[in-house]
């Protein structure tokens, strides 16, 4: 059995680290107050499914022990033991578009076999194929007496509007690295593994507030009862936090010598792209927290968050670029060169490689032949590196200095695209340059991290914009929709306060 099942809590007094949402639901479940449906969301391996498992059994106790379901009643033992005709769990993530779905949820207007509510745990539920949602819908709208919906979902923002408002709605806050560590500890000490302070903080960190993950790690680092840092490390293939120190040092001192030899380490290292920007991320988190609250001269909250920006920015390609090591090398070379308005000749020449390394990036993310392929003559290539090297400070996208004319729009350009909204509307492309694009025949999705972005990209009259410049640039009927994509590891609330 996995730590993680082993040690799945089975009551209100062991989600200790969603107080609030078991104190409100404890309380609420005390008074009677019972909802006919109720919505979990939160990310992965924050207590949801654990949470839903313990309102479920609550809910058919025969013998409630202060909000807490006692364990030992028949109802509780056949729940423990899986054998729950009533209780019916979903994972709409693995059975889209299943009938049986359909006719489960269908059924529901039945009465129990034996426990007096029949409850369907929905886990992912924004997954659920439409005839399925349609029918749990249905269902939601003239709820019978003795049916309990939980839903839960890391994506609220799919969950249609009409199912929200049916559903009481708890958010689930990812799980903070102390309380993780804690958890951590107390597994430990019950399984008798001997685990060094920090490779446990390392964990709770990696873990990015999801406990499951921690637990999972946990179980992998353990060696003979015992758990190491330098294990834990090598396992996570991190870089140690001085190195991350001097990573930051030297964005902060612009000391561009210093990261070539920096950048010679991290190769040599074979650091991996989203690892070390968590790194350097919650590296950054400190120095922001200590400059904040006064405690470090080196630089000011605003480079700091100046320089925050340019990593976060280049966390959200991470997914849309093959070859992360270039991520690595163009993002730090940005970062130290962020204040320059534009490079010396000599600097150029320097750092010429990374230029080119700057278009292939480019190539990649949009898809088109990088432009030395098709410009042959090296006088071109000199020009156009010097171009760049002034673009490069800007840190957003770097603009190409020609286009191609008539573009079909299986040419589809996003940067092209941007280019030619900037003519009209130069303020939502500061929006646009935040997102992450995917491009089908006709239609356009565009996925933003941050939700303000989002929120200013995402009216009407901003996505007509869009939609009357792809006309006018492809002669086809576009379709345009935004969306919001949490960065899987970090968002900027957690990071910044
Ligand atoms: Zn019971």
């Amino acid at each position: 059995m996995s730590l993680y099942t082993k040690y799945r809590p089975r009551d209100w007094d062991s989600v200790i680290w969603q107080d609030a949402i078991s104190t409100v639901l404890r309380t609420s479940l005390i008074q009677g107050r019972v909802g006919h449906a109720y919505i979990l969301t939160g990310s992965r391996g924050t207590g949801k499914t654990t949470t839903a498992r313990i309102l479920a059994k609550w809910v058919n106790c025969l013998d409630l022990q202060n909000g807490n379901p006692c364990h030992i009643c028949a109802h509780c033992i056949a729940f423990d033991q899986g054998n729950m005709l009533d209780c019916i769990e979903i994972d709409a993530a693995s059975h889209t578009g299943v009938d049986h779905i359909r006719d489960l949820i269908e059924k529901a207007r039945f009465e129990p076999n034996q426990w007096k509510y029949k409850v369907y745990i929905i886990d992912e539920v924004h997954m659920l194929s439409t005839p399925s949602f349609n029918a749990l819908l249905k269902t939601l709208e003239e709820p019978p007496k003795h049916v309990k919906f939980i839903l839960a979902t890391t994506e609220i923002d799919k969950v249609l509007e009409t199912i929200r408002s049916r559903s009481l709605r708890f958010d689930f806050k990812k799980i903070s690295e102390a309380d993780i560590v804690k958890r951590l500890e107390y597994v430990c000490g019950q399984e008798g593994i001997r685990a060094e302070q920090e490779a446990l903080e390392i964990i709770a960190q990696a873990a990015r507030g999801a406990l499951r993950d921690a637990l999972t790690l946990t179980e992998q680092s353990t060696v003979n009862s015992e758990i190491s840092t330098d294990y834990v490390r090598s396992t996570l293939s991190l870089i140690e936090d001085s190195l991350i120190e001097e990573i930051i040092e030297t964005i902060v001192t612009a000391d561009k010598v210093r990261m070539m030899t920096i950048l010679d380490t991290l190769r040599s290292r074979h650091a991996e792209v989203r690892g070390l920007f968590d790194q350097i991320l919650y590296g950054l988190r400190d120095a922001m927290m200590s400059s904040f609250l006064g405690k470090n001269n080196t630089a000011n909250f605003a480079e700091y968050s100046e320089i925050f920006a340019i990593f976060e920015s280049a966390y959200s390609r991470i997914r849309s670029i093959a070859d992360g090591w270039l991520l690595i090398e163009i993002t730090l070379l940005r970062a130290v060169a962020r204040g320059e308005k534009s490079a010396t000749k000599e600097e150029n020449q320097k750092i010429g490689r990374s230029l080119q390394d700057e278009k292939n990036l480019q190539a990649q993310e949009n898809n088109v032949t990088p432009s030395t392929q098709v410009e042959s003559k090296k006088k071109k290539e000199e020009k156009d590196k010097i171009e760049l090297a002034e673009q490069i400070s800007t840190q957003g996208v770097v603009m190409p200095t020609e286009w191609p004319k008539n573009i079909s729009s299986s040419n589809f350009n996003y940067i092209h695209l941007l280019e030619e909204i900037k003519k009209t509307k130069s303020t939502l492309v500061l929006d646009l340059k935040t997102a992450r694009f995917e491009h089908t025949k006709n239609s356009l999705t565009l996925i933003f991290s941050k939700e303000w972005h989002y929120n200013r990209a995402n009216t009407p009259a901003m996505r007509n914009i869009v939609i009357e410049t792809l006309g006018n640039l492809y002669s086809n009927s576009w379709s345009v929709v935004c969306r919001l994509e949490w960065m899987p590891g970090v968002s900027i609330a957690d990071v910044v306060f």
